[in-house]
């Protein structure tokens, strides 16, 4: 097997273009499992983690830019301020798989479980994908087609993925098998966006794709205006509010029965995990 070691991004893209079968390889923790079991047999992989462009975070007009080499541990480190996503990063495996696994390879895999991707959906992020024709840029919803089944091309790779900043408090929370190194039965990231007077809930784990959940969506961001609650978020919400915001986000889960789970238990969690994530944002922006 060829391993090819770009330098830079267009050096790898040139690559790419003459060898599409050439497998992108960052951190290498999904891959060389896949490797290792002798899943996947690639006739050369394309090391794309010592690329500069994808190392790279920034802020631009409002945006945050992710280059899809950074590392889960770089996240904790570097972008506490983006709860949500640093709570997935810690949820991610082990010290040693946050030090290598990045976001792009999440994307990359694209598994309904991958913990960086229902905080992707919820953000409403984009996907850049570039090849040496040029760059273009995906909606995370339309980027995701299937269990592990992307729009990527072969001559493409992922570059970054890139949300509007959302003010306004959120979480991700997964249940497992165990507290650490678990792959997620279920997890739910929710954001609300105080600017925008909307609330937003991804699903993992419970789907072939990561689902939003817009029925609940539209009536917990109603029933929060009904109270006055964006305006003062003292406002007392009627009791029933996160319990139906629960179910009717239990709702949009689509699970089936596996080794991890059953679905009636899988539904039952996302009902769960939102419900409190709701109450943690309330209390949240209290006492803000
Ligand atoms: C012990 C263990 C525990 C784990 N725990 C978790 C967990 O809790 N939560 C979780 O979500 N995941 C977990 N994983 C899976 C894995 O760590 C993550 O999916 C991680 O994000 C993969 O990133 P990577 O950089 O290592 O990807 P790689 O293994 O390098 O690549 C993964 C896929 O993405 C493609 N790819 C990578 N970068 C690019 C790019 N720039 N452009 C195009 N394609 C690209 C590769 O070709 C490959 O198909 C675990 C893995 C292990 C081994």
């Amino acid at each position: 097997m060829e391993v090819l070691l770009p330098r830079t991004l267009d050096e790898a893209l040139a690559i790419k273009a003459g060898r599409p079968e050439a497998v992108p390889i960052a951190g290498g923790t999904d891959l060389m499992v896949a490797l290792n079991f002798d899943r996947a047999r690639p006739p050369a992989l394309l090391d794309v983690s010592r690329l500069p462009e994808l190392r790279q975070w920034r802020r631009k007009e409002g945006w945050l830019v992710l280059g899809a080499g950074v590392t889960y541990a770089r996240i904790v480190r570097e972008l506490p301020e983006v709860v949500p996503l640093v709570q997935a990063a810690r949820s991610v495996g082990s010290p040693q798989i946050r030090n290598r696994g990045t976001v792009g390879g999440n994307l990359g895999t694209a598994s309904p479980a991958g913990d960086a991707l229902p905080v992707l959906a919820a953000y409403d992020a984009e996907v850049e994908l570039a090849s040496a024709g040029g760059r273009r840029t995906v909606p995370f919803n339309e980027f995701m087609v299937g269990p592990k089944k992307t729009v990527l091309r072969p001559d493409e790779l992922i570059v970054a993925t890139h949300w509007r900043f959302v003010r306004g408090p959120g979480s991700f929370s997964k249940v497992g098998t165990r507290n650490a190194m678990v792959i997620a039965v279920a997890s739910v990231c929710l954001v609300l966006d105080e600017a925008g007077h909307t609330v937003r809930v991804a699903l993992g784990s419970v789907g072939p794709t990561i689902l939003r959940a817009p029925d609940a969506e539209r009536f917990v961001a109603g029933a929060l205006a009904a109270a006055g609650w964006w305006d003062d978020p003292r406002a007392t919400l009627p009791a029933q509010v996160a319990r139906e915001f629960g179910e009717r986000v239990a709702a949009a889960a689509r699970p089936i029965d596996d080794v991890r789970g059953t679905a009636a238990y899988r539904r039952h969690a996302c009902g769960v995990l939102a419900r409190r994530a709701l109450v943690w944002a309330l209390e949240a922006r209290r006492a803000a």
